[in-house]
């Protein structure tokens, strides 16, 4: 039970584990800097309890999984989801790393750790402190960091950091007081630098970056996958969809069986040693002609990648789909599109009600002998392992034998924000970021289109840019090999940056 006399005035928060030790060492510190009167209260074996400090209600996330998850830098929508389930203006929680974040008002303490520092280079460990403000109903938040001997206050596995605060590693923290009271502005200690807008003048010039270097260019290799986009309709309307499919959204129509059997025979007829066909949306399974285009390329001896939500109109194919599994399931694989694998930040993304229809088509796949591969992403801000980690636990918890420690069984998409600054690719960066033009997508694919009111298909320079002139290369297969000018910042940020890729076989 806690004193609640002495709450009303502020507490001592530590995440201890338990530790008889690790209280006295936060009381005796407390007390040195002038805190003797507080309540010392050891969060971790306080899940979901909601004190009170000065009128305010404070709840205690305890050793609840978002206590790992939130860092300072985790992405403001997220972080209102993760404030929102508990349903309090202030999350206190032991996170991984000390910081205190005020968002819309509402404010996110992590008192970080008594086992572990703060990875700022000083042998220090944290507690949190909250204090009474001066008015009724505010509140001043501090940290306050114990001497650590025998640590040199790094940590020696960042995997599971964010990578904004990867950057911090080592950047010794100054913590000062900040009060706090209702609609307060937006604050974040320790600071995190804002991401900065893209300049004007650069994605230009298809041949010169804003800089003056020559633009690097990607020659198709070969053409390994085609990705038929099947019309951008979909039965969700995901907040960061790539092609900004939606219920009404068709910007890029059916296309039909007849037309991708047109490209099918071109690459027979031009022998170009295509492996892959991949079909991608919107949702492919809106398109009813969409069996029939599976059927067409795993009967000429293609692998098939369909990309699903593996929902409703996925499941109105299920005795299709098992036919053509029994015949061709060695060459097909079912990449389904969770976003996280937590139902409330997919749901985020998806909408209300997308969690459990994906979760038990999912199991739906798994039971019926297909291969499936699972698509997430990671805005949550959290570090890739950390992800991993999660989708493994999930997988595990509903039967899926995806491995999610292998990049292409689990593919993690990085965010594609193309407002925010990166720099341009030029031909000197191959030998700078020890990558190779073949590594990216349009070295090996190109996607197949039809857009709306359009007589005929066109061939685009690869899956992500399909609203952009730029990057339409032609009408047949042999038109478009053509090499491509990376002149979109998703050719820096997406491809060459963040290395990922839509197909990697
Ligand atoms: S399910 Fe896929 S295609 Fe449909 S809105 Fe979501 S991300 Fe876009
Ligand atoms: S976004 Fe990537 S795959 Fe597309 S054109 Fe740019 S570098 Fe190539």
């Amino acid at each position: 039970m806690f004193d609640s006399h002495k709450l009303a005035l502020g507490a001592l928060l530590f995440c201890g584990a338990g530790e008889p030790a690790a209280r006295d060492a936060v009381i005796a510190e407390a007390a040195r800097r002038g805190f003797a009167h507080l309540e010392a209260v050891d969060i971790t074996a306080c899940e979901a309890q909601v004190i009170e400090i000065n009128g305010v209600g404070v709840a205690l996330a305890g050793a609840s999984p978002s206590a790992a998850r939130v860092f300072a830098s985790t992405p403001a929508r997220v972080l209102a989801a993760e404030l929102d389930a508990f349903d309090a203006a202030i999350v206190v929680a032991p996170g991984l790393l000390p910081f205190t974040r005020v968002f819309e008002g509402r404010v996110w303490h992590s008192t970080g750790s008594l086992a572990r520092t703060a990875n700022d280079g000083a042998p220090r460990v944290w507690f949190g402190v909250i204090t009474a403000g001066e008015t009724p109903g505010s509140l001043v938040f501090e940290h306050v960091g114990l001497a650590k001997s025998a640590s040199d206050g790094l940590w020696a596995d960042c995997s599971m950091l964010p990578k904004d605060e990867l950057k911090m590693r080592g950047q010794p923290l100054t913590p000062a007081p900040i009060a706090w009271a209702p609609g307060a502005p937006d604050f974040v200690w320790p600071t995190i630098t804002a991401a900065k807008p893209i300049a004007r003048e650069k994605f230009v010039h298809p041949e010169i970056t804003a800089g003056g270097d020559r633009r690097a260019r990607v020659a198709l290799d070969q053409l390994r996958t085609l990705w038929i986009n099947t019309g951008t309709l979909c039965n969700l309307s995901c907040a960061s969809c790539y092609i900004e499919s939606t219920p009404r959204n068709d910007r890029l129509a059916y296309i039909t069986p007849a037309e991708v059997g047109a490209y099918l025979d071109e690459i027979a007829r031009d022998k170009l040693g295509t492996r892959e066909i991949g079909f991608t949306g919107g949702e492919p399974f809106l398109n009813a002609g969409v069996i029939e285009m599976m059927e067409d390329a795993l009967s000429r001896g293609f692998d098939v990648m369909m990309l699903t939500n593996a929902m409703k109109p996925m499941r109105r194919f299920e005795e299709e789909l098992v036919a053509l599994n029994q015949r061709y399931g060695a060459r097909l694989t079912m990449r389904v599109s969770l976003d996280h694998y937590t139902a409330r930040l997919h749901e985020l993304e998806r909408g209300p009600r997308s969690w459990a229809p994906a979760i038990d088509g999912l199991q739906w796949l798994a039971r019926n002998g297909f291969r499936v591969h699972v698509a997430g992403r990671t805005y949550s801000g959290e570090s890739e392992s950390a992800a991993r980690e999660g989708y493994r636990a999930l997988f595990a918890e509903i039967g899926l034998a995806v491995d999610a420690f292998d990049p292409v069984a689990l593919v993690l998409f990085p965010e594609m924000d193309a407002g925010v600054d990166v720099p341009e690719i030029t031909e000197a960066c191959w030998g700078i970021l020890h990558k190779s033009p073949s590594d990216v997508m349009c070295a090996s694919s190109r996607m197949v289109v039809k857009r709306k009111g359009a007589d005929a298909p066109a061939v685009l320079a690869c899956t992500l840019l399909a609203y952009d002139e730029r990057f339409e290369l032609g009408r047949t297969l042999a038109e478009a090999s053509a090499p491509v000018s990376l002149n979109h910042p998703h050719c820096a940020k997406f491809c060459v940056l963040g290395g990922a890729a839509c197909s990697r076989s």
